[in-house]
């Protein structure tokens, strides 16, 4: 027997207090492995053998009786038509090695359709009825509508199927009867129900609102005397005439009222803006704006004036009217001076 050593700062494990009745303690957990991904036994189920497997089994479908079916060699084609278009509104196409291939109007899906990525685009992970049924469930993108014709969008093209000989005469006999489409290349052409359009198309249009409206406000502003003529809108070139000649206007204006203004005192100004009030019939529209915003002006400066007299009481409030030999009132000017 070894005769036992007690160690400074170790635990110790002899001789310990128990408890009087031990509760059972909880198993240990298991140790941690690495999980592996094996594929369960119904990612493994194939829906058919082959392309003959899928024919015999699709003739007695419910869901396809609206559908056309259309057995070849290598391929089975389901179609579904509307009565008044050439071409039809939903094509499935199923070849020999079960992948699947899905149109609209004569349009193929994108390669990252949601209906070709949820079953890897196999008739081994899908049947046809399912399929058939997400596909009806869709609704078809009635793509953008262009606001400026770029290469970004295409026309989409549906002939329509006309009776020559029993159209209708009254609006003019169509020679190229169609339904058109515009659709950026990469539309979904199937989305949802709860949304308008698909992701693509409500995106296009959303750049294309914001550019109609940012080159909208760029038109409603005058383009700089020295812009390019060749390079600026015509719109734009107006406004700056325009925007020219009434500077040129306003400065005689002012000439005018610096060579022949009068000062008159408050009473005065009252009186005569009273008289001048009465007379804005013989005024054309733009010299009836221009004298309202003159009286708003002269009236604001007014009230400014009188709060500081009555605060401070060293300034003092004139006003100046200037008037022609005709009733046509040309302009009216308020100051605040200091005294
Ligand atoms: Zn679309």
């Amino acid at each position: 027997m070894t005769k036992k050593k007690v160690k400074f700062g170790a635990l110790p494990t002899e001789n310990m207090p128990k408890k009087s009745h031990e509760t059972p303690k909880p198993p240990r957990r298991p140790a941690r492995e690495i999980v592996k991904e094996v594929p369960t036994s119904a990612n493994n189920k194939k829906y058919y053998k082959g392309l003959t497997d899928v024919c015999k089994r699709i003739k007695g479908l419910k869901t396809i009786s609206e559908w056309i079916v259309e057995e070849r060699i290598d391929r089975v084609v389901l179609r579904k038509m509307k009565d008044c278009f050439q071409l039809p509104e939903l094509e499935l196409i199923i070849d020999d090695s079960l992948g699947y291939t899905i149109s609209v109007y004569g349009w193929f899906l994108p390669e990252d359709h949601e209906l070709y990525t949820r079953s890897l685009r196999s008739m081994n992970n899908v049947t046809v009825s399912d399929l058939i049924r997400d596909i009806e469930c869709q609704l078809i993108c009635p793509g953008v509508y262009p606001k400026e014709l770029t290469g970004d969008i295409i026309p989409h093209v549906i002939p329509k199927v006309v009776d020559p000989l029993y159209s209708d005469d009254e609006s003019g006999f169509d020679v190229f009867p169609k339904k058109q489409f515009w659709r950026p290349s990469d539309c979904n052409l199937l989305c949802s129900r709860t949304s308008d359009l698909c992701i693509v198309c409500m995106e296009y249009s959303h750049v294309s609102d914001l550019k109609a409206r940012a080159k909208q406000r760029r038109l409603s502003e005058p383009a700089h005397v020295k812009a390019p003529v060749s390079s600026t809108a015509p719109e734009r070139l107006k406004l700056t005439l325009q925007m020219q000649r009434l500077e040129q206007q306003l400065e005689e204006m002012k000439q005018e009222i610096t060579k022949s203004s009068v000062l008159v005192d408050h009473e005065l100004s009252n009186d005569l803006t009273s008289i001048i009030g009465d007379c804005s019939s013989g005024m054309t529209p733009f010299m009836n704006l221009f004298w309202q915003q003159q009286k708003k002006l002269k009236d604001t400066l007014y009230r400014l004036a009188k709060m500081a007299e009555n605060s401070v009481s060293y300034m003092h409030w004139t006003g100046s009217v200037v008037i022609t030999n005709k009733v046509h009132v040309y302009s009216f000017f308020c100051e605040v001076s200091l005294y």
